[in-house]
């Protein structure tokens, strides 16, 4: 193999981000001779996240472990990035359109003056060119991107959009404990004091079932976990319920919230503001049940609902019970 294409396993509480597994695919599909190295880094013992990435794909595994690498600062983990880098010396480099890789990846390019391409979904090859496409406008257009530079290839990923490879637990490769002096941070995170979230991140789930202030309580929420629960999706929120109290901002899904792409985006009392179709709008099938049948939401919609959600939720959560 010539050529050696970088990929980046994020930890999440110990455990890997899916999105990690979806950088081997993507990796594959800018060259799919190349060999795939993936870089898993944290704190504590990292083989097992480093066996999952081989099984997904991976060829070959660096782990890097460091007290500082605990928690993720843009220094400690650019430092073990950039040094992995400069050793190997890969084609290209992909990483998760995560909150960590969009803090990281900039500094990295803007420190070796290279180009980024981010938010990439889709990743095509014509003739030799490798070409990322991207949203923009807030989901509203896409544009396509190749790296003008010769060299290099640096981008990140939306989680959800290029489907990992399926996974198969006999692939071996070599994993390589690796030592990194992590020092002189400006910034050290002491302490965590993490929000408690139960069942599936909303960012990488496939299935979301977000609420709207047509929920009109907290209460009201209670069917859209319940649903969330029989379908194995997540819940989230428009800004309107955010504001109004229902639920906590971490479910904010918009232009000042997350940017979900799941296979179904199931709105409950959402108007369909342009700042929340900013953060769903790419969703594969969306499906809205409003009591108004002007709602904006249903121009964006694959299927819609005009009806009172206190009836239609009952009735839907019922009919799942049943199978
Ligand atoms: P509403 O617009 O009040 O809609 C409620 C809907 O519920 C209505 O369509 C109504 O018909 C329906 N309804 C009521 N009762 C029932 C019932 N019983 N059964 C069925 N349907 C019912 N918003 C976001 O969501 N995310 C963002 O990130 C975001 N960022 C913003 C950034 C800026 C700078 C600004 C200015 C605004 C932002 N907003 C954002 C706010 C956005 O403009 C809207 O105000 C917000 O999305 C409205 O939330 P909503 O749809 O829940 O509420």
């Amino acid at each position: 193999m010539s050529e050696k294409i970088l990929v980046i396993g994020e930890l999440q509480q110990g455990v890997l981000r899916k999105v990690s597994y979806e950088t081997i695919a993507a990796a594959k599909q800018l060259n799919a001779n190349a060999e795939i190295l993936a870089l898993v880094l944290g704190d504590g013992d990292l083989q097992h996240p480093a066996e999952e990435m081989i099984h997904y794909g991976a060829d070959r595994v660096i782990t890097v472990s460091h007290a500082n690498l605990s928690n993720y600062t843009s220094e400690g983990y650019g430092q073990v990035i950039m040094e992995v880098m400069h050793d190997e010396n890969p084609s290209g480099i992909i990483m998760g359109h995560t909150s960590v890789g969009k803090d990281v990846t900039p500094k990295i390019a803007s420190r070796l003056e290279l180009g980024l391409i981010s938010d990439a979904v889709a990743i095509e090859k014509e003739d030799d060119q490798v070409i990322f496409t991207r949203p923009i406008y807030s989901g509203k257009a896409f544009e396509k991107k190749v790296m003008k530079d010769e060299g290099l290839l640096f981008a990140t990923i939306r989680p959800n959009n290029i489907s990992a490879l399926e996974p198969d637990a006999s692939r071996t490769g070599d994993i390589i404990a690796r030592e990194v002096d992590v020092k002189d941070l400006r910034t050290i995170v002491k302490e965590v004091i993490r929000k408690k979230t139960e069942g599936v991140d909303l960012s990488e789930a496939k299935i979301v079932i977000a609420g709207g202030r047509g929920v009109k309580s907290a209460e009201g929420f209670n069917a859209l976990y319940e649903l969330a629960d029989l379908l194995g999706g997540a819940v989230g929120a428009s800004r309107g319920a955010c504001d109004a109290d229902y639920c906590d901002y971490s479910l904010q899904i918009g232009q000042t919230g997350k940017v979900v792409t799941p296979d179904l985006y199931i709105a409950v009392g959402i108007s369909g503001a342009i700042q929340h179709m900013a953060g769903m709008s790419n969703s594969k099938v969306i499906v809205a049940i409003n009591s108004d049948e002007e709602a904006n939401i249903f121009k964006m919609a694959d299927y819609g609902i005009v009806g009172d959600l206190f009836e239609v939720l009952p009735l839907f959560i019922e009919e799942l019970k049943l199978q």
